[in-house]
């Protein structure tokens, strides 16, 4: 059998699959990486003397608001213009033959974009933004017809996006139901385009490795989860699940999904 096809095996047996996906996955949409996002990350330090961390932080959103948005604002950059790939195309439509789950960390709400009905986005999303003092709130298309800082329309307070700045928690709503979703169980999980840094993203691979649960990493690179999981596709998210996805279709002896 191919990986595919032991991944296949997995899928016909699972009544629930998560995705847990990271940067890596709108990779091929043309979006950097986390340390790819303007050069950003690969410095130590910005231009204004602080860290990436500081300077994308909750505390610097308070202090220094100009300085915060102005980093912000380079991320959502980053998104602008840009679609969904095909592998996002590709985790949507598994929901039709499989109650699917995304738990992502990526806000450029590419998930959503592709179809994906349950998500979690753990990081929140740049397009959504709000007032922290009076509540206003919007989506927005992109950030073009901003004026940096922004401010609200309706009591003039600065505005932010409804992400996870550094130093800030977890949007309780998105991890009750994460953990709500991970009591039920899931029959089979994927870790794809994430480096696994945090322990909220690591923690479910690991938890299904120790039950014997099937674990499927895509990743050209390695984390610190690649020696756990059951199957690894080193290589691009797209290529690894067209792969999957063709031999599931072969295994259902059905049209590819276009
Ligand atoms: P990361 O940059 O730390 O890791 C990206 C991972 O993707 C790496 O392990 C890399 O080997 C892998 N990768 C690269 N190309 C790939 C491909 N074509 N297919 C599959 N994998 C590929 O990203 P992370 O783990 O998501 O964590 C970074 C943080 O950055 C998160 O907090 C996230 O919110 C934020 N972020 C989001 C976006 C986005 O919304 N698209 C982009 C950059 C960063
Ligand atoms: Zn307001």
């Amino acid at each position: 059998m191919t990986p595919a096809q032991h991944v296949v095996a997995w899928l016909t047996d699972a009544k629930r699959v998560l995705f847990i996906t990271g940067a890596g996955l709108s990779a091929e949409s043309g979006l950097p990486t986390y340390r790819g996002v303007g050069g950003l990350y690969e410095d130590a330090q910005t231009p204004e003397g602080v860290t990436i961390e500081q300077a994308l932080s909750g505390g610097m959103l308070r202090r220094d608001p100009a300085l915060c948005w102005k980093y912000i604002a380079q991320i959502e950059k980053a998104c602008r213009g840009a679609m969904p790939n095909r592998a996002h195309g590709l985790i949507a439509a598994f929901q039709d033959r499989v109650e699917t789950w995304v738990l992502t960390q990526n806000v450029d709400g590419f998930h959503g974009q592709a179809g994906s009905r349950n998500v979690i986005p753990i990081h929140g999303d740049v397009h959504e933004l709000y007032c922290p003092a009076c509540g206003w709130e919007d989506r927005v298309h992109d950030y073009a017809d901003l004026e940096f800082p922004p401010h609200c329309p309706r009591c003039q307070s600065i505005i932010r996006p409804r992400v996870v700045l550094f130093g800030e928690m977890l949007p309780p709503a998105a991890v009750s139901r994460l953990s709500e979703q991970l009591q039920r169980g899931f029959d089979l999980v994927f870790t794809v385009g994430t480096s696994s840094g945090f322990s909220y993203i690591a923690q479910p691979v690991l938890m299904a490795a120790s039950q014997g649960i099937p674990t499927v990493e895509i990743n050209p690179g390695k984390t610190p989860v690649s020696h756990l999981v059951m199957q690894r596709f080193a290589c691009g998210a797209v290529e690894a699940l067209e792969s999957i996805s063709s031999a599931w279709d072969a295994s259902l002896r059905r049209p590819p999904i276009t």
